[in-house]
């Protein structure tokens, strides 16, 4: 099973993933993850994504489709994956068809999280995420046990620096310009189930395993 989760940035796409991941027993594969992780081994890819990432603009489609493919082709996405992230422009949706098709796959959904933009710089100013397992945790909605560590894997947590207001400010005008359209363009295809990404972090996560289990009876 192939599921995409749409949504803008802060609407909860990683935190919803990782026990999406959990219950469904698929990988999570996050392209902005994948990006971060190029960047902290310094290859050529990271450093080419960070001035970019640096802006809020979006990582030319190209590579990123290369990327989040080679993710893909690894045994572990053999039985399906959750991508979070990945497409976000109208090539990159089109890029995820042929490389499944070419797996001799197909998406089987689209998990729409919606969250109206004042909400998303109050979540985002207060993000903080763990540097080595890529967890997000809230100051207010979804603070960690110990301060600064992860309860997952007792990582270190920090705040990205594209979180500042100025760069989520770009992000989200990116995102209306470039990532929007997507919305229509799995609604037409029959994919898009839309969830209302505003109630508390357990409240989203039922909605969003309910639609994941309907989309699996289809
Ligand atoms: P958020 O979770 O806040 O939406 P991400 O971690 O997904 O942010 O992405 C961080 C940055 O990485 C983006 O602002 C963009 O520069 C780059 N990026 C991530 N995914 C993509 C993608 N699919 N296409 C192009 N750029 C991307
Ligand atoms: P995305 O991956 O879509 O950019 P995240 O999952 O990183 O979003 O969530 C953004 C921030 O909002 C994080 O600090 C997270 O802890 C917090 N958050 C996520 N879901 C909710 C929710 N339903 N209510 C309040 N805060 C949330
Ligand atoms: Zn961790």
């Amino acid at each position: 099973m192939y599921l995409v989760l749409l949504g803008s940035p802060g609407a909860g796409k990683g935190t919803q993933a990782e026990r999406l991941e959990e219950e469904l027993h698929l990988p999570h594969v996050a392209s902005g993850d994948l990006f971060r992780e190029n960047l902290r081994n310094e290859t050529e890819l990271g450093l080419l994504a960070q001035e970019y990432m640096d802006r809020g603009q979006l990582v030319p489609d190209d590579v990123t489709i290369a990327m989040v493919q080679d993710r893909l082709q690894r045994p572990d996405c053999d039985r399906g994956a959750i991508l979070d992230g990945f497409p976000r422009t109208q090539a990159q949706a089109q890029g995820l068809d042929k490389m499944l098709a070419d797996m001799g796959r197909r998406l089987d959904g689209v998990l729409y999280i919606a969250v109206p933009d004042g909400e998303l710089v109050r979540r985002l100013s207060s993000r903080w995420i763990c540097r080595q397992c890529q967890t997000p945790y809230h100051t207010i909605f979804k603070p960690p046990a110990k301060g600064g560590v992860c309860d997952v894997c007792g990582g270190k947590l920090y705040q990205r620096d594209d979180d500042k207001p100025e760069t989520v400010r770009a992000r989200l005008r990116v995102y209306h310009q470039q990532t929007a359209p997507l919305i229509d363009y799995y609604r037409q295809a029959g994919l898009l189930v839309k969830v209302d990404g505003t109630g508390d972090i357990a409240t989203v996560s039922a909605s969003l395993l309910e639609a994941a289990r309907n989309l699996m009876e289809r």
